[in-house]
């Protein structure tokens, strides 16, 4: 399996980002951002923030900080958001986004979508774990518009995971709602949890696989995959 390179993490869409002008009564919508024509609006929850926001207050004091000091005083309120946009995935629908750009095509080769970007929190540090997935289906009638399959992936990554699980529920939702011939996942992640605490093993990658229909039964279909996924054609 290829190795990531060490190039800073990007979320999906931050070249396109530009500044937007808030109006007064929008104070709680966070940057807007665009990606493939879909835009995304960032809206907090003001409740679950000061509740959020609280519980971290205590909790910088109890590594033995002083919340008070200006540098600390607005953190609580900035890690509530931050938690709250690392976990919006919980927010959305992955199999609803689908099947909203479902198209008959009688198109039967190999779909993939490769590099995804993924960021997502392992649900036992609460520590990032990111990566890339690559994600094939071969169409049964039907195909589904490209920006989707990230879509798709993103909404289960912003939740607390463990990558394989993650892994399982991409194919099982690509699966279930498309209806293709085979569905193939493979993700390769960092674990932070991994690399600052614990056995401290650095640049270690945790690749999952998972495969439904054709690419389960076929090893050249799976194969196949797996050579395009490792080779480096752009
Ligand atoms: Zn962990």
């Amino acid at each position: 399996m290829k190795r990531m390179s060490n190039k800073k993490p990007q979320l999906p869409g931050m070249a396109k980002k530009r500044s937007v002008v808030v109006p007064k009564q929008r104070r709680n919508v966070g940057p807007e951002d665009e990606v493939d024509g879909y835009s995304r609006v960032d809206v907090y929850d003001q409740k679950t923030i000061s509740r959020i926001g609280a519980h971290y207050g205590d909790i910088i004091k109890s590594i033995g900080e002083d919340p008070k000091r200006e540098g600390l005083e607005k953190t609580p309120e900035r890690v509530a958001k931050a938690l709250q946009y690392l976990t919006h995935g919980y927010d959305l629908d992955p199999a609803a986004i689908l099947k909203g750009a479902l198209f008959q095509e009688q198109y039967s080769q190999m779909v993939i979508v490769k590099d995804i970007e993924v960021y997502s929190l392992c649900e036992h540090h609460m520590l990032p774990f990111f990566g890339k997935a690559h994600v094939a289906y071969i169409p049964d009638g039907r195909i589904v518009g490209l920006s989707k399959i990230p879509r798709v992936v993103d909404a289960f990554a912003r939740r607390l995971q463990v990558q394989e699980r993650l892994t399982n529920e991409i194919r099982d939702c690509i699966h279930s709602t498309l209806k293709p011939l085979g569905v193939a996942v493979v993700m390769e992640c960092d674990h932070l949890c991994m690399r600052m605490r614990g056995v401290q093993k650095q640049n270690s990658v945790t690749t999952t696989s998972a495969f439904t229909g054709i690419f389960l039964s076929d090893h050249r279909s799976r194969e196949e995959f797996i050579k395009l996924i490792s080779s480096k054609l752009h």
